[in-house]
């Protein structure tokens, strides 16, 4: 150990909900850390921004439901406050349709995710298929493919063409809310959470503190940011596949490893908060809920707070956030205000404020909800993963057994590599304590 190099039990790297869970694990079992981040705040892919209103608005993940109970346990703990997601009244799908028909094309599109999900992830049968090349063998009528493309691009982000289909079920099949996921948004910000975990931790919180390699000897690991190093027994990478496979490891990682971090690829998305004087969509018997189908990856919905607070969240997902990022602000506007109109009246031109945030090429958390694997072979990359190479582990939203690509999973994940980690320290610090 070189003199004057801070040395502690384990090094976090990583502020996001993974990583802020595994510190509150490890602070609960008196186990020594430092949570290195390298943004100026905590959450991560939880994110709050200021809008053209001065408001605090929720620019990452924002929607919860009570099927997530560790979510829910710490929003209640903390004393957040639950707005129920408007739901009440048509669900419109663009280009327009009548309630009856949009209504049955979205319950055929469901049924079309159900089939796929009765499919063992490892049937052979579907080895090394697509989600698109699977859809296209499909007899369903085109305008419910058509939709269900959109529903899927829309949630993962991702082109089907780059989607193993045996990776979309075997994380369909880790999704396991019976009630909207768009239950509920959190009164405070969802980030306020990741503020308040923040908070709790004091100094052993680096803000400003990017790691960039991980060298790895007998006495341990070694981090090292711009700022300096710090020495640990073991470290928590908890960050999305993407963000770790451009870490410096030192030794080179084992190839397997190596290979399995780099099959992910992140998503695209931005998402877009329209402020309106009223929730005039309501008076007209619509939820607000808009799914255009001629624009997969286009959705929105009403994340109005109360009667003083009328808002419609938009998310572009996919290929499409990566081709609307190009129009530049203006025409983005512009087409934004557009399609709203097509799809809620003319009254929707009425915005007092438009703020969106472009995740796409996000330094630190790649582009969207979360990383998915774009190699159909890659099978056994989130169990290599998630191995590790100890004193090295891994964890983050994508490789939770119960909610992938949600803060319910990145809870879970953080939970669970923080209890593997403070075995092995408690039994490092006891052999020590036995030789000495
Ligand atoms: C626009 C958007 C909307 C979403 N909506 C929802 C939603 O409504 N509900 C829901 O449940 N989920 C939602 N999600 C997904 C959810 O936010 C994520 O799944 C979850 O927050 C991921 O947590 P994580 O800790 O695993 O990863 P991250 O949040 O990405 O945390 C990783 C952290 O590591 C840091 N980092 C990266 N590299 C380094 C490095 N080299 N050194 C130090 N630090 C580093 C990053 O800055 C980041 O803070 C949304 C995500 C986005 C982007």
């Amino acid at each position: 150990m070189k003199r004057g190099t801070e040395r502690t039990d384990v090094v976090i790297v990583g502020a996001g909900f993974t990583g802020l869970s595994a510190a509150l694990e490890l602070k609960k079992a008196g186990i020594d850390f430092v949570l290195l981040e390298a943004r100026d705040r905590a959450g991560g892919r939880v994110e709050s921004r200021q809008n053209g209103l001065g408001e605090r608005i929720d620019s990452g993940g924002q929607f919860l439901c009570e099927d997530m109970p560790e979510l829910m346990a710490l929003l209640q703990a903390r004393g957040k406050t639950l707005v129920e997601t408007h739901v009440e009244g048509e669900f419109v799908t663009q280009p327009r349709m009548s309630a009856n028909q949009g209504e049955r094309i979205f319950v055929a599109s469901m049924a079309i995710r159900d089939r796929m999900n009765t499919i063992a992830p490892d049937d052979p049968d579907i080895a090394g298929l697509t989600v698109a090349a699977w859809l296209e063998r499909q007899s369903d009528p085109d305008e419910v493919k058509a939709a269900f493309r959109s529903m899927i691009e829309g949630l993962w982000c991702q082109a089907l063409e780059r989607m193993p289909l045996w990776h979309l079920i075997d994380n369909d099949r880790r999704i396991t809310n019976e009630v909207s996921e768009l239950q509920y948004l959190v009164r405070e910000t969802m980030h306020s959470l990741a503020d308040d975990l923040a908070r709790d931790l004091g100094d052993r919180l680096r803000l400003n503190a990017a790691v960039e390699t991980i060298e790895n000897g007998p006495e341990g690991v070694r981090l090292v940011t711009a700022a300096g190093a710090i020495e640990a027994r073991s470290t928590l990478v908890a960050v999305p596949p993407v963000m770790a496979s451009k870490l410096d490891f030192v030794p080179a990682a084992p190839a397997a490893l190596e290979r399995a971090l780099g099959v992910w690829q992140s998503g695209a998305v931005i998402k877009v908060l329209v402020r309106y004087p009223t929730a005039f969509w309501r008076a007209r018997g619509l939820s607000g809920m808009v799914m255009w189908r001629d624009l997969p990856g286009l959705f929105a919905c009403d994340v109005s707070k109360d009667d003083d607070h009328a808002a419609l969240v938009v998310f572009i997902g996919g290929p499409l956030a990566l081709r609307w990022r190009e129009f530049g602000d203006a025409k983005l506007r512009g087409e934004l205000t557009a399609r709203l109109q097509d799809a809620l009246g003319a009254e929707a031109a009425g915005i007092i404020d438009l703020s969106y945030r472009d995740w796409t090429h996000d330094r630190w958390s790649g582009g969207a909800y979360s990383d998915l694997i774009v190699d159909a072979t890659a099978t056994d990359a989130e169990r290599i993963i998630l191995a590790g190479a100890p004193p090295v582990y891994f964890a983050s939203s994508e490789l939770s057994p119960s909610f992938p690509g949600y803060v319910e999973g990145a809870i879970v994940a953080g939970r669970i590599a923080a209890r593997k980690i403070i075995a092995d320290v408690q039994s490092a610090i006891a052999t020590s304590a036995s030789g000495s």
